[in-house]
């Protein structure tokens, strides 16, 4: 199975995408319903809520009401601090759950609306942004979703800048064309991308690497930073370095094989092994015909192979 976050500002066009995906047989994990399941009448997670802020967060019917517990818990720094303290867990398990109950040849999909607030890209093998320009976002949510115009614009001003959400994305998508246009795009990225990529982590075998110099691209260092946040998220306290070397990280060279190369530093040949076995499991299992510890990226869209190597 492989792991798909879908991201966007708000009114962006997330739901064209994820409709699209969903249509082609992608496992949905909706971060917004689970977000409201984890405090429905009857949960620990709504009785936890009354506990901490009082029975007047309920509506008359007993479910919550929502208004009423953002005026107790946004009042002060430590309310959202106990909020957050009594969902995120019970979202996070909830979601974990999810997870573990999808089949083996899975695409799952998250659509997490605060993916980049939350620095969460690196726990997905691969993060879609949807984008559009933010004055027609606007225009998009008081038109057509019918919001009132300073609420979306103090919401798209809370959240993260284009350039933050750029710096994550293994795939960009713009809507700034019809809705058909984003969703041929999507269908694009399913069938060239998302399909190909899990059917390389299920075989167990790395996508094929470029072999021939291009012209330097000036993505490949924030590339290379995506790589290597990606290899934290899967190894951890296993390794003890984690760097973009080679050709690719460095500025100065006017052509290389497009291939991000990473080295992980570990401790010792036990902790070698685990990596090995983590980066298997993670979407990098070994590269054939390389010399042992040599691995590469399932992703047939952002080429990477990850030396591990035993430090002295
Ligand atoms: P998100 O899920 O990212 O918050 P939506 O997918 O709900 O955003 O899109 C926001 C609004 O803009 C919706 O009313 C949707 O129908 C509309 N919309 C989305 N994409 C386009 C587009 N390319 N052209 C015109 N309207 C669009």
């Amino acid at each position: 199975m492989i792991r798909v976050g879908l991201t966007g500002g708000i009114g962006a066009g997330k739901s064209t995408v994820a409709k699209t995906f969903i249509e082609r047989g992608a496992y949905h994990v909706d971060a917004d319903r689970i977000a409201r399941e984890v405090v429905e009448p009857g949960t620990p997670g709504l009785a936890a809520l009354v506990e901490a802020f009082g029975p007047e967060i309920l509506a008359a019917d007993g479910s919550l009401d929502r208004p009423a517990l953002a005026a107790r818990a946004f009042a002060d720094p430590e309310g959202i601090q106990t909020l957050n303290g009594i969902t995120h867990p019970l979202i996070g398990a909830r979601t974990q759950e999810l997870n573990e109950a999808a089949p083996a040849d899975a695409v799952i999909l998250h659509d997490v609306p605060l993916l980049v607030e939350g620095h969460m890209a690196p726990f997905y093998d691969a993060v879609i942004v949807v984008h559009t320009d933010a004055d027609v976002r606007l225009d998009r949510l008081v038109n057509l979703r019918g919001m009132d115009a300073a609420d979306a614009r103090a919401r798209i001003e809370a959240q993260a800048t284009d350039e933050q959400r750029r710096a994550v994305a293994d795939i960009w998508l713009d809507n700034s064309g019809s809705p058909d246009e984003l969703a041929a795009q999507a269908r694009r990225v399913w069938t060239d991308r998302l399909i190909p990529l899990r059917d390389n982590q299920l075989a167990g075998v790395p996508a094929e690497l470029p072999t021939e110099p291009v012209p330097a691209d000036p993505q490949w260092p924030a590339v290379g930073t995506r790589v290597v946040n990606r290899l934290w998220a899967l190894l951890g306290g296993t390794a003890t370095a984690i760097e973009h070397v080679g050709p690719t990280s460095d500025p100065t060279v006017p052509a290389a094989v497009g291939v991000i190369d990473a080295r992980v530093t570990v401790a010792d040949a036990a902790a070698a092994d685990r990596a090995a076995e983590l980066l298997s499991a993670g979407g990098f299992p070994p590269l054939p015909g390389a010399e042992p510890r040599v691995h590469a990226t399932v992703d047939p869209g952002r080429p990477a192979r990850v030396r591990i190597v035993v430090a002295d």
